[in-house]
């Protein structure tokens, strides 16, 4: 069974390892030959900065992990970059559609120019934050009753002209709440539920809800103290409890995977390590949900959903 993935951070890794290869780098757990033995369809490449990057910096290092994707993902036989969601179906068998994301604003500081280069290199998801505070908003990590302030109205209102879908992962509570009315398109790209493993990073009951009410979905992510609450390890198991719950709150086909690989080593789920690992999560859904059901998990959900707007 083919699998969409919406987040892995291997542009980090491609831009900063010496002698980098993105073909078999046993490093970088989303590699091509990885995303080939696990039947990865379509790979959602975040660019993400971290915060320990010197201010003046960050806007450079989003420009090199621009490069690296064109350098060594799209080198690759097969690799497709998805600029427009349409090209998600044409992909022949062999090829991998590749689709870049940004984690959060904090690059672009307060200039919204800085922002348009970015998508004009083909970004199709923007998330607001990552887990601390920039011009945009507060991330999960800071007070969870500080909401969206003014420049990121601006940001948001161009999100929408552009048609970019906007990601609620990292976002903290207030700021969810008052981007929904205001986003044309929403998703989580990779958390899981709060209910069962408490943690700002995972959704409430009531915000998966509200997004998929809003014509969003969640997509369930792979780090183990999302999965089950301070564990540096966990079982597919714990993984499979989430998604079944989160199927019995909105429907299976508002569900799907966003794996983080290569944004949470030395941490890993247990057999679910890298990218050639999928076919495990997918025989352990098997056992539990109809076929149809692990497709929707796996890929067709998500190619329901970007079809509504393609
Ligand atoms: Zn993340």
């Amino acid at each position: 069974m083919k699998v969409i993935d919406l987040h892995c951070d291997a542009l980090t890794k491609l831009a900063r390892f010496e002698n980098a290869n993105f073909r078999n780098d046993s490093r970088i757990y989303s590699n091509y030959e990885r995303l080939k033995g696990g039947n990865v369809k379509v790979q959602v490449f975040a660019i993400f900065i971290h915060p320990s990057i010197p201010k003046e910096q960050k806007f450079k290092e989003v420009l090199r992990q621009i490069q690296a994707f064109h350098k060594f993902v799209l080198s690759e036989p097969g690799m497709v970059h998805i600029k427009d969601w349409n090209q998600i179906d044409e992909l022949e068998d062999g090829q991998i559609g590749a689709v870049l994301s940004l984690e959060g604003c904090d690059a672009i500081d307060d200039d919204i120019e800085k922002l348009k280069v970015i998508l004009d290199a083909g970004v199709k998801i923007v998330g607001l934050t990552w887990n601390y505070e920039n011009k945009v908003g507060y991330g999960a990590s800071e007070d969870s009753t500080k909401g969206i302030k003014p420049f990121g109205k601006k940001v948001i209102e161009l999100l929408n002209e552009r048609d970019i879908i906007i990601d609620v992962a990292h976002l903290n509570e207030r700021g969810f709440y008052d981007l929904i009315p205001l986003a044309k398109k929403v998703i989580a790209s990779h958390c899981n539920s709060r209910t069962l493993c408490d943690h700002p990073r995972n959704l409430t009951d009531e915000q998966v809800k509200m997004l998929v009410e809003k014509g969003g979905r969640i997509h369930v992510v792979f780090y183990p103290p999302l999965i089950e609450k301070e564990k540096e390890t966990t079982t597919i198991e714990k993984l499979v409890e989430h998604i079944k719950y989160l199927s019995h709150l909105v429907g299976a086909e508002n569900v799907g995977f966003g794996s983080d690989f290569d944004g949470m080593d030395p941490l890993s789920v247990h057999h679910l390590s890298n990218a050639s690992e999928f076919p495990n999560i997918i025989d352990r859904l098997r056992k539990e949900f109809t076929k149809e059901e692990v497709k929707l998990f796996s890929e067709a959900g998500f190619v329901n959903y970007v079809k509504q707007f393609a």
